[in-house]
Order: structure tokens, then C-alpha cells, then sequence
């Protein structure tokens, strides 16, 4: 068959509420131009993140009336843990609130000043956690991952060279060596088997331990098994486990490819960090059985890691960004290639050129879709990267427009309507205008400052 349908029923339904055009240039006005601060009720489709947005199945539900909130040694740990090592055979996992807290124990404990942590690329919250010990996160993807419009099977690659070099060259300052699979900030795209392992045996050969951010390990296993040279007859459980059977550990949010609406986990193998690791969670996050969470939300967890690695939901998952972001290309609209596991990048900075970098092109965008439909897109580039610690502003490396695909939330008519919304902003982009910013706090500004139209 050519049509891929979703691979579910929908038992439950929460209904979107309809706005006209007028009522959503007030609202977004309003908001100051900030999609941040629109409320979600307001928001036809959102997109603003894959994150915590999930909808759980009916299995799921029927595990969170399951939970046990017992303190200490709740049968929703256990499950949690077994469900945890049936994918990803660590010795020791370790509950956390989400996935920030998780690099916030491993990172308070192997990370110091003058450190150099390099990685295919570390996501924001990542990073934040490893300068905040004064270290140096270094981003070290292959070429191919910067360059928007160049089709690559694995763009989210790390460059073995620049890796094989730095350990030898700074080996002293390198406690650690990440991989982070899919690449999320460098457009969700995967990483290759035969490139996590050439990793692990880099850090190895220099006894550094090797540590996965594994956020989005189905939708990576699934390119794997689509792209990489003999892959294509093995179970994704197999490929999954072949992924983190080389990996000294793992920091895991469960808001991604573990269908929760929150938690996460740190797995490690050295028994001497584990230890030092719960109690540092004793400390910040709980008791080591539940780790910040609901007893509740660990069986939620545990159910969702059986079903993410569906084949028929991963096949309907990544076919439905394609699609998307085909429809976009045929209609001339440019889009980073090939589209993610979780997202469809929109090139805002080639989509509108007659608007500079330092006019927002990426916010100007998403205020239109907005208006034009009430989709909720997320900018990633000069409101979010361009302001410097000094003070001064430059345009951020590119302009994008990142549409996050919530898992199993949206249908293919949204998908349709997605794409008739930006057929619309596109026939009127010469008349879009640039933005500029009237109000903003000292850092991370994305989130609440304020735009006019200029
Ligand atoms: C979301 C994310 C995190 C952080 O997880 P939270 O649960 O949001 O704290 C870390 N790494 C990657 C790759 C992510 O996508």
C-alpha cells in the first residue's frame, strides 16, 4: 500500500479550538509578537516542541493506574528499570525529573573548570549544564550537518578526525566523549551504527568513557535500519541495543522517545559514579527508586519504551515529517535536507531573503504562520543565538523555522493543513516584514522578549 496510515485508533479526543485571522493578529500582538506567550488554547496546531507532548496510549493510561507511590522500592521502579535495561543493558539506572536533571548529575560529577567535553553536537540544556561546571562543550559534526540543503543519510554524524585529534591533543582536559542521537540541534538528523562505534573506540583507545544522549535512540535505530548498509532485516530492538551496548552510559529525557509527559534517566556502568550519582539525587531529584518522579510516571515510562519501538509507528513517524517537508520543497519553500526524525526545519534566512538577519527572518516567519493559521513553529537562529554574552548582537549561524512534530498527537489532514498554511505565507512572503526587538532580557531572550513589526 502507498498510503501510510497512522498505526492507531483515537479513543480519546481533545478538541482544538477554531480562531479567524482578526482574532490572531490581536492575540499575537498581544503576546508581543512572542510565540512563548501566546496560551497553547489559542494555537490551532502546535509546534512548538516534540517535547513532554506525546499522547499516551491507552496502555499507558491503564499503567499510570497502576503506579505505586510507595517511597522506597515501588514495583513501578522495578518495571521502569527492566524496561530501561530490555533496551539499553546498563548496570545502573537512575531516575530523574527530565533529561537536564539527569546531565546535571552526570556533569556535577565528572566535569570541571578548563574541561573540554566534545560531542557530534550538545543540545542547549547540554551545554548550559556543562559551562555551568566551567567546562568547554565542543561541537564537532561532520561537514556534511552544516550545510542546510545537502542530503546526507547520516548528517548527524561526528567528524572521527576532529574527534581522533582533540583526544590527542587536549586528551588531558577531556573527561568524557558524547554522542547525541538524533542530533537534535543540527536538525534531527541520525547517526550511523558504524559512527557511534568508531566513536566509543576513539574514546576507548584514550580510556575516556563514551556517553550517549540518547533522547531519540528509536527514531535514530529507525534510520538505521532505512540507511545503513546491512541493517535493513534486524529487529529496531536489536539495532537499539547494538547502539548502547558500546556506551559507558546514557542521559535520557523520557519526553522524547518514551511517549511520557515527563521524566528521564542516567544509566552509567562504573558502580563507584552510580553511587556518587544517587546521592547527589538524594540531594536534588529524590529517593533513588523514584528519582523526582510518580511512581505513576515511571509505569507510563516503561509502557511507553515497549511502544516506541513499533515499527509500523516509527515507519508512520518519520514518513509523516518527509511528506511534509516534500510538499514544501516541491513548492519551492526551502527546507533543510533530508527532514529529521522530529522535526521539519524551515531556511527562513533563503526563504526571505529582503529580510536581514538582524531583522528576524525565522521570527517574521513564524508570526506569519501564525496569523495565516495559527500554527505554532519555534525560531532557531538570531532572536535565540545572536545576542552575546558581551552584549553585542550578530546574526546567528543560519535562520531556521523548526516545525516539531508532537508523536502521535497530529493526523495527516494537520500535516495538509500544515502545508496549505505555508502555501498561503508563501504567496504573500514579499509583503512579510522584518521585526525588531522593544524589549529583552540580559539572556536567553527567545523566550520572553518582545517584538514590533517594523
Ligand atoms: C530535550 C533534550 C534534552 C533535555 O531533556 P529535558 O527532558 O527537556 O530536560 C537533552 N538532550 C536532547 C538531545 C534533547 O532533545
Amino acid at each position: 500500500m502507498k498510503t501510510i496510515i497512522e498505526p492507531f485508533r483515537i479513543k480519546s479526543v481533545e478538541p482544538i479550538r477554531m480562531t479567524t485571522r482578526a482574532e490572531r493578529e490581536r492575540l499575537l500582538k498581544a503576546a508581543g509578537y512572542n510565540l512563548f506567550k501566546l496560551h497553547s488554547d489559542d494555537v490551532i496546531i502546535d509546534l512548538l516542541t516534540d517535547s513532554g507532548t506525546s499522547a499516551m496510549s491507552s496502555a499507558q493510561w491503564g499503567a499510570v493506574m497502576i503506579g505505586d507511590e510507595s517511597y522506597a522500592g515501588a514495583p513501578s521502579f522495578y518495571r521502569f528499570e527492566a524496561a530501561v535495561k530490555d533496551l539499553m543493558d546498563f548496570r545502573h539506572i537512575i531516575p530523574a525529573h527530565q533529561g537536564r536533571a539527569a546531565e546535571h548529575l552526570l556533569f556535577t560529577l565528572i566535569a570541571k573548570t578548563g574541561d573540554l567535553i566534545p560531542s557530534n553536537t550538545h543540545f542547549d540544556t547540554t551545554r548550559g549544564n556543562i559551562e555551568a561546571m566551567g567546562a568547554e562543550a565542543l561541537d564537532i559534526p561532520i561537514a556534511e550537518g552544516r550545510v542546510p540543503s545537502l542530503d546526507h543519510p547520516f548528517k548527524g554524524n561526528m567528524d572521527l578526525a576532529a574527534l581522533k585529534s582533540v583526544l590527542e591533543e587536549q586528551g588531558h582536559r577531556i573527561p568524557a566523549v558524547m554522542m547525541t542521537i538524533t542530533n537534535n540541534a543540527g536538525g534531527g538528523q541520525p547517526v550511523s551504527l558504524e559512527n557511534i562505534r568508531a566513536a566509543a573506540a576513539l574514546a576507548k583507545a584514550h580510556r575516556k568513557p563514551f556517553y550517549i544522549d540518547g533522547c531519540r535512540f528509536a527514531e535514530n535505530a529507525w534510520f538505521i535500519k532505512l540507511r545503513e548498509p546491512g541493517q535493513q532485516d534486524r529487529p529496531i530492538k536489536d539495532i537499539v541495543r547494538d547502539c548502547f551496548a558500546i556506551a559507558d552510559g546514557m542521559t535520557m529525557s523520557a519526553k522524547k522517545d518514551a511517549f511520557a509527559n515527563i521524566g528521564g534517566w542516567l544509566a552509567l556502568n562504573d558502580d563507584a559514579l552510580a553511587e556518587r550519582a544517587r546521592t547527589l539525587l538524594i540531594q536534588t531529584e529524590g529517593f533513588p527508586t523514584y528519582g523526582g518522579l510518580a511512581g505513576r510516571d515511571l509505569d507510563a515510562i516503561a509502557q511507553g519504551l515497549k511502544e516506541i519501538i513499533d515499527e509500523d509507528y516509527l515507519r508512520y513517524r518519520v514518513r509523516s515529517n518527509s511528506y511534509i517537508a516534500e510538499r514544501l520543497d516541491a513548492m519551492g519553500i526551502p527546507v533543510v535536507k533530508p527532514a529529521g526524525g522530529h522535526a521539519v526545519f524551515i531556511d527562513a534566512r533563503a526563504f526571505l531573503p529582503h529580510i536581514p538577519p538582524l531583522q528576524y527572518p525565522g521570527q517574521a516567519l513564524t508570526c506569519a504562520m501564525y496569523e495565516a493559521g495559527g500554527i505554532r513553529a519555534c525560531e532557531i537562529g538570531t532572536v535565540m543565538f545572536g545576542r552575546k554574552p558581551d552584549g553585542t548582537e550578530a546574526p546567528g549561524a543560519m535562520d531556521l523555522v523548526r516545525l516539531a512534530m508532537p508523536r502521535r498527537v497530529y493526523t495527516q489532514s494537520h500535516a495538509d493543513y500544515v502545508v496549505e498554511v505555508l502555501e498561503e505565507v508563501a504567496a504573500a512572503k514579499n509583503s512579510l516584514q522584518g521585526m525588531r526587538i522593544i524589549k529583552e532580557p540580559p539572556m536567553m531572550r527567545h523566550f520572553t522578549a518582545e517584538f514590533a513589526k517594523l
